[in-house]
C-alpha cells in the first residue's frame, strides 16, 4: 500500500481481511484495491502473476507474502446469473465497494487505519448480521453463486440472515443452477472447516441443494441424518473428514455418492477415493462391523483410515475408548500397501517366481500378515515363501 500511496495511487485492504481484522480472526488472504490500473501495479513491483488481469487482479509478492492488488472496478449488468458481461475499471473505492456481496466483506481500510464503510458493515458485524449490498434478489440473480457463499458465511462466522436477504436466499435458490460445481466446490471447502455442527437443522431444511440436482441434493439427506444424531460436542474435523460425514447416513450407496462429489466439486481422484473409502469404514462401523481389523484398515488404506477415525470421534463425541482403539489400530497396522512388503518382487523372482504367480504370492504375503501369521519381515516372508513352494513342488500356492 505504500509503494502505491508513493506512486501517487491510492490503496486500500478490501474485502474479507478487513471483515477478519475487525472480528479479531486471522484473514485467510490479503485483498488490496487501488485505483492503479493493472499495468501500474506490474510496474511498482518486482514479482507479480496475471492472475486475472482482465478483471483487474495483479498477484504481489511482498516479503514472503502473496497479495492480490486489484484495480477499482465497477461491474455492467450479469446477463447470465454467473459474471458480470463487462468490467469497467473506477476511480473510487465506494463504488468498487458496492459491487461486493454482503455489507460485511464491502469494507475498506486505508493505511493510516480509517475504515471505509458506506453500507454498514461494521455495524452489521458487530449485530452478527449478514446482509446484501443493495437489492438481495438482485444481488442473488447476478451471480448465483452468492447463495452459497451467504450460507458458508453465516456458518463460519455465526452470523443470522438479515430478513429480506434470509427471504432471497429461500425464493431466489434457482440462481444457483448455473453456477459451475467447481465454484460451489471452493465455497463448500470452506464450509467444511467452519463449525456446521451448530447449523445442522438450517443446513437440512435450505431448498438450495436440490436446485442443483445430484450430486450437491444429496447433501440434504447428509445434513438431515447428521441433525437426527445430534448433539455433537467436539467441534467436526476440518476438510476432507468433513465432506465425508456429510455422506455417511445417505441411504443410496453412500460410499459411492461420495466419491461422486468430491469428483465433480474437482477435489481431486486422490481425494475422492479417501472419501470413498473413508464412508464405506465408517458405514461398517455403524453397522457393527470390526472396523477396525487390519484387513479393514488395509482395504480402505492409510489415508481413508484416518478419516474414518477423525470421523467416529466427531460422531462419538471424543469417546475416550474409540479414540484409543482406532489410534492403537492405525499405529499398530502391519501393512498398507502390497508394496510395503519387506519381501521385494525380485526376491520372488530369484525363488522362481514368475509372471502371475508374483503377484499371487504378493497376496497371499499380504493376506498372510495381515492376519498376524507372519511378521512383514523379509526372511520370515522369504522362508514362507519356500515353504509353499516345496508343498506345492513349485507350482501354485499350497492352499493360500
Ligand atoms: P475468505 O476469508 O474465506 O477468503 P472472503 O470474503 O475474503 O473470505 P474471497 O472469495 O476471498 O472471500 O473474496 C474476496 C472479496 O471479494 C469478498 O470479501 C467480497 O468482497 C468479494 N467477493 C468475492 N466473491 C464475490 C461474489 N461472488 N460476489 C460479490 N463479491 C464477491
Ligand atoms: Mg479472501
Amino acid at each position: 500500500m505504500e509503494v502505491l500511496e508513493r506512486a501517487g495511487y491510492s490503496a486500500y485492504l478490501v474485502g474479507g481481511a478487513v471483515r477478519d481484522l475487525l472480528l479479531g480472526r486471522a484473514p485467510a488472504d490479503l485483498d488490496i484495491a487501488t485505483n492503479a490500473k493493472p499495468e501500474i501495479v506490474k510496474s511498482l513491483f518486482d514479482r507479480t502473476v496475471d492472475t486475472g488481469i482482465r478483471h483487474g487482479t495483479v498477484s504481489v509478492r511482498v516479503r514472503d507474502q502473496w497479495m492480490e492488488v486489484t484495480t477499482f472496478r465497477a461491474e455492467g449488468p450479469y446477463a447470465d446469473g454467473r459474471r458480470p458481461d463487462y468490467v469497467e475499471f473506477v476511480d473510487d473505492v465506494v463504488a468498487d465497494l458496492a459491487r461486493r456481496d454482503f455489507t460485511i466483506n464491502a469494507m475498506a481500510l486505508d493505511r493510516s487505519g480509517r475504515l471505509v464503510d458506506p453500507f454498514g458493515g461494521r455495524q452489521d458485524l458487530a449485530r452478527r448480521l449478514l446482509r446484501a449490498v443493495g437489492d438481495p434478489v438482485e444481488r442473488f440473480r447476478e451471480d448465483g453463486l452468492r447463495l452459497v457463499r451467504a450460507v458458508r458465511f453465516v456458518v463460519q462466522l455465526s452470523l443470522a440472515c438479515d430478513p429480506a436477504t434470509e427471504r432471497a436466499l429461500v425464493e431466489q435458490v434457482d440462481a444457483i443452477r448455473p453456477i459451475a460445481l467447481e465454484r460451489i466446490g471452493r465455497e463448500l471447502e470452506r464450509l467444511a472447516c467452519a463449525p456446521w455442527h451448530e447449523h445442522l437443522d438450517w443446513l437440512a431444511s435450505l431448498p438450495l441443494w436440490r436446485q442443483r440436482g445430484e450430486p450437491l441434493a444429496w447433501l440434504e439427506q447428509g445434513f438431515a441424518w447428521l441433525a437426527a444424531r445430534r448433539p455433537f460436542s467436539l467441534a467436526p474435523p476440518p476438510g476432507w473428514p468433513s465432506v465425508a460425514l456429510w455422506f455417511v447416513g445417505l441411504d443410496e450407496d453412500a460410499p459411492l455418492c461420495g466419491k461422486r462429489f468430491a469428483e465433480s466439486l474437482a477435489y481431486g481422484k486422490d481425494v475422492a477415493h479417501s472419501v470413498e473409502r473413508a464412508v464405506r469404514l465408517v458405514r461398517a462401523w455403524l453397522g457393527g462391523a470390526d472396523a477396525t481389523s487390519p484387513l479393514m484398515l488395509y482395504e480402505a488404506g492409510y489415508d481413508a483410515a484416518v478419516m474414518a477415525a477423525r470421523m467416529i470421534a466427531f460422531l462419538t463425541c471424543g469417546d475416550l475408548f474409540e479414540r484409543a482403539r482406532w489410534k492403537r489400530a492405525i499405529c499398530n497396522q502391519p501393512l498398507w500397501d502390497r508394496a510395503d512388503l519387506a519381501l521385494p518382487a525380485r526376491d520372488l523372482m530369484d525363488m522362481g517366481a514368475r509372471g502371475k504367480e508374483i503377484g499371487e504370492y504378493q497376496q497371499a504375503l499380504v493376506k498372510a500378515v495381515l492376519s498376524g501369521k507372519m511378521k512383514n519381515r523379509r526372511e520370515d516372508l522369504r522362508r514362507l515363501v519356500m515353504a509353499w513352494r516345496k508343498e506345492d513342488d513349485g507350482h501354485g500356492l499350497g492352499g493360500q
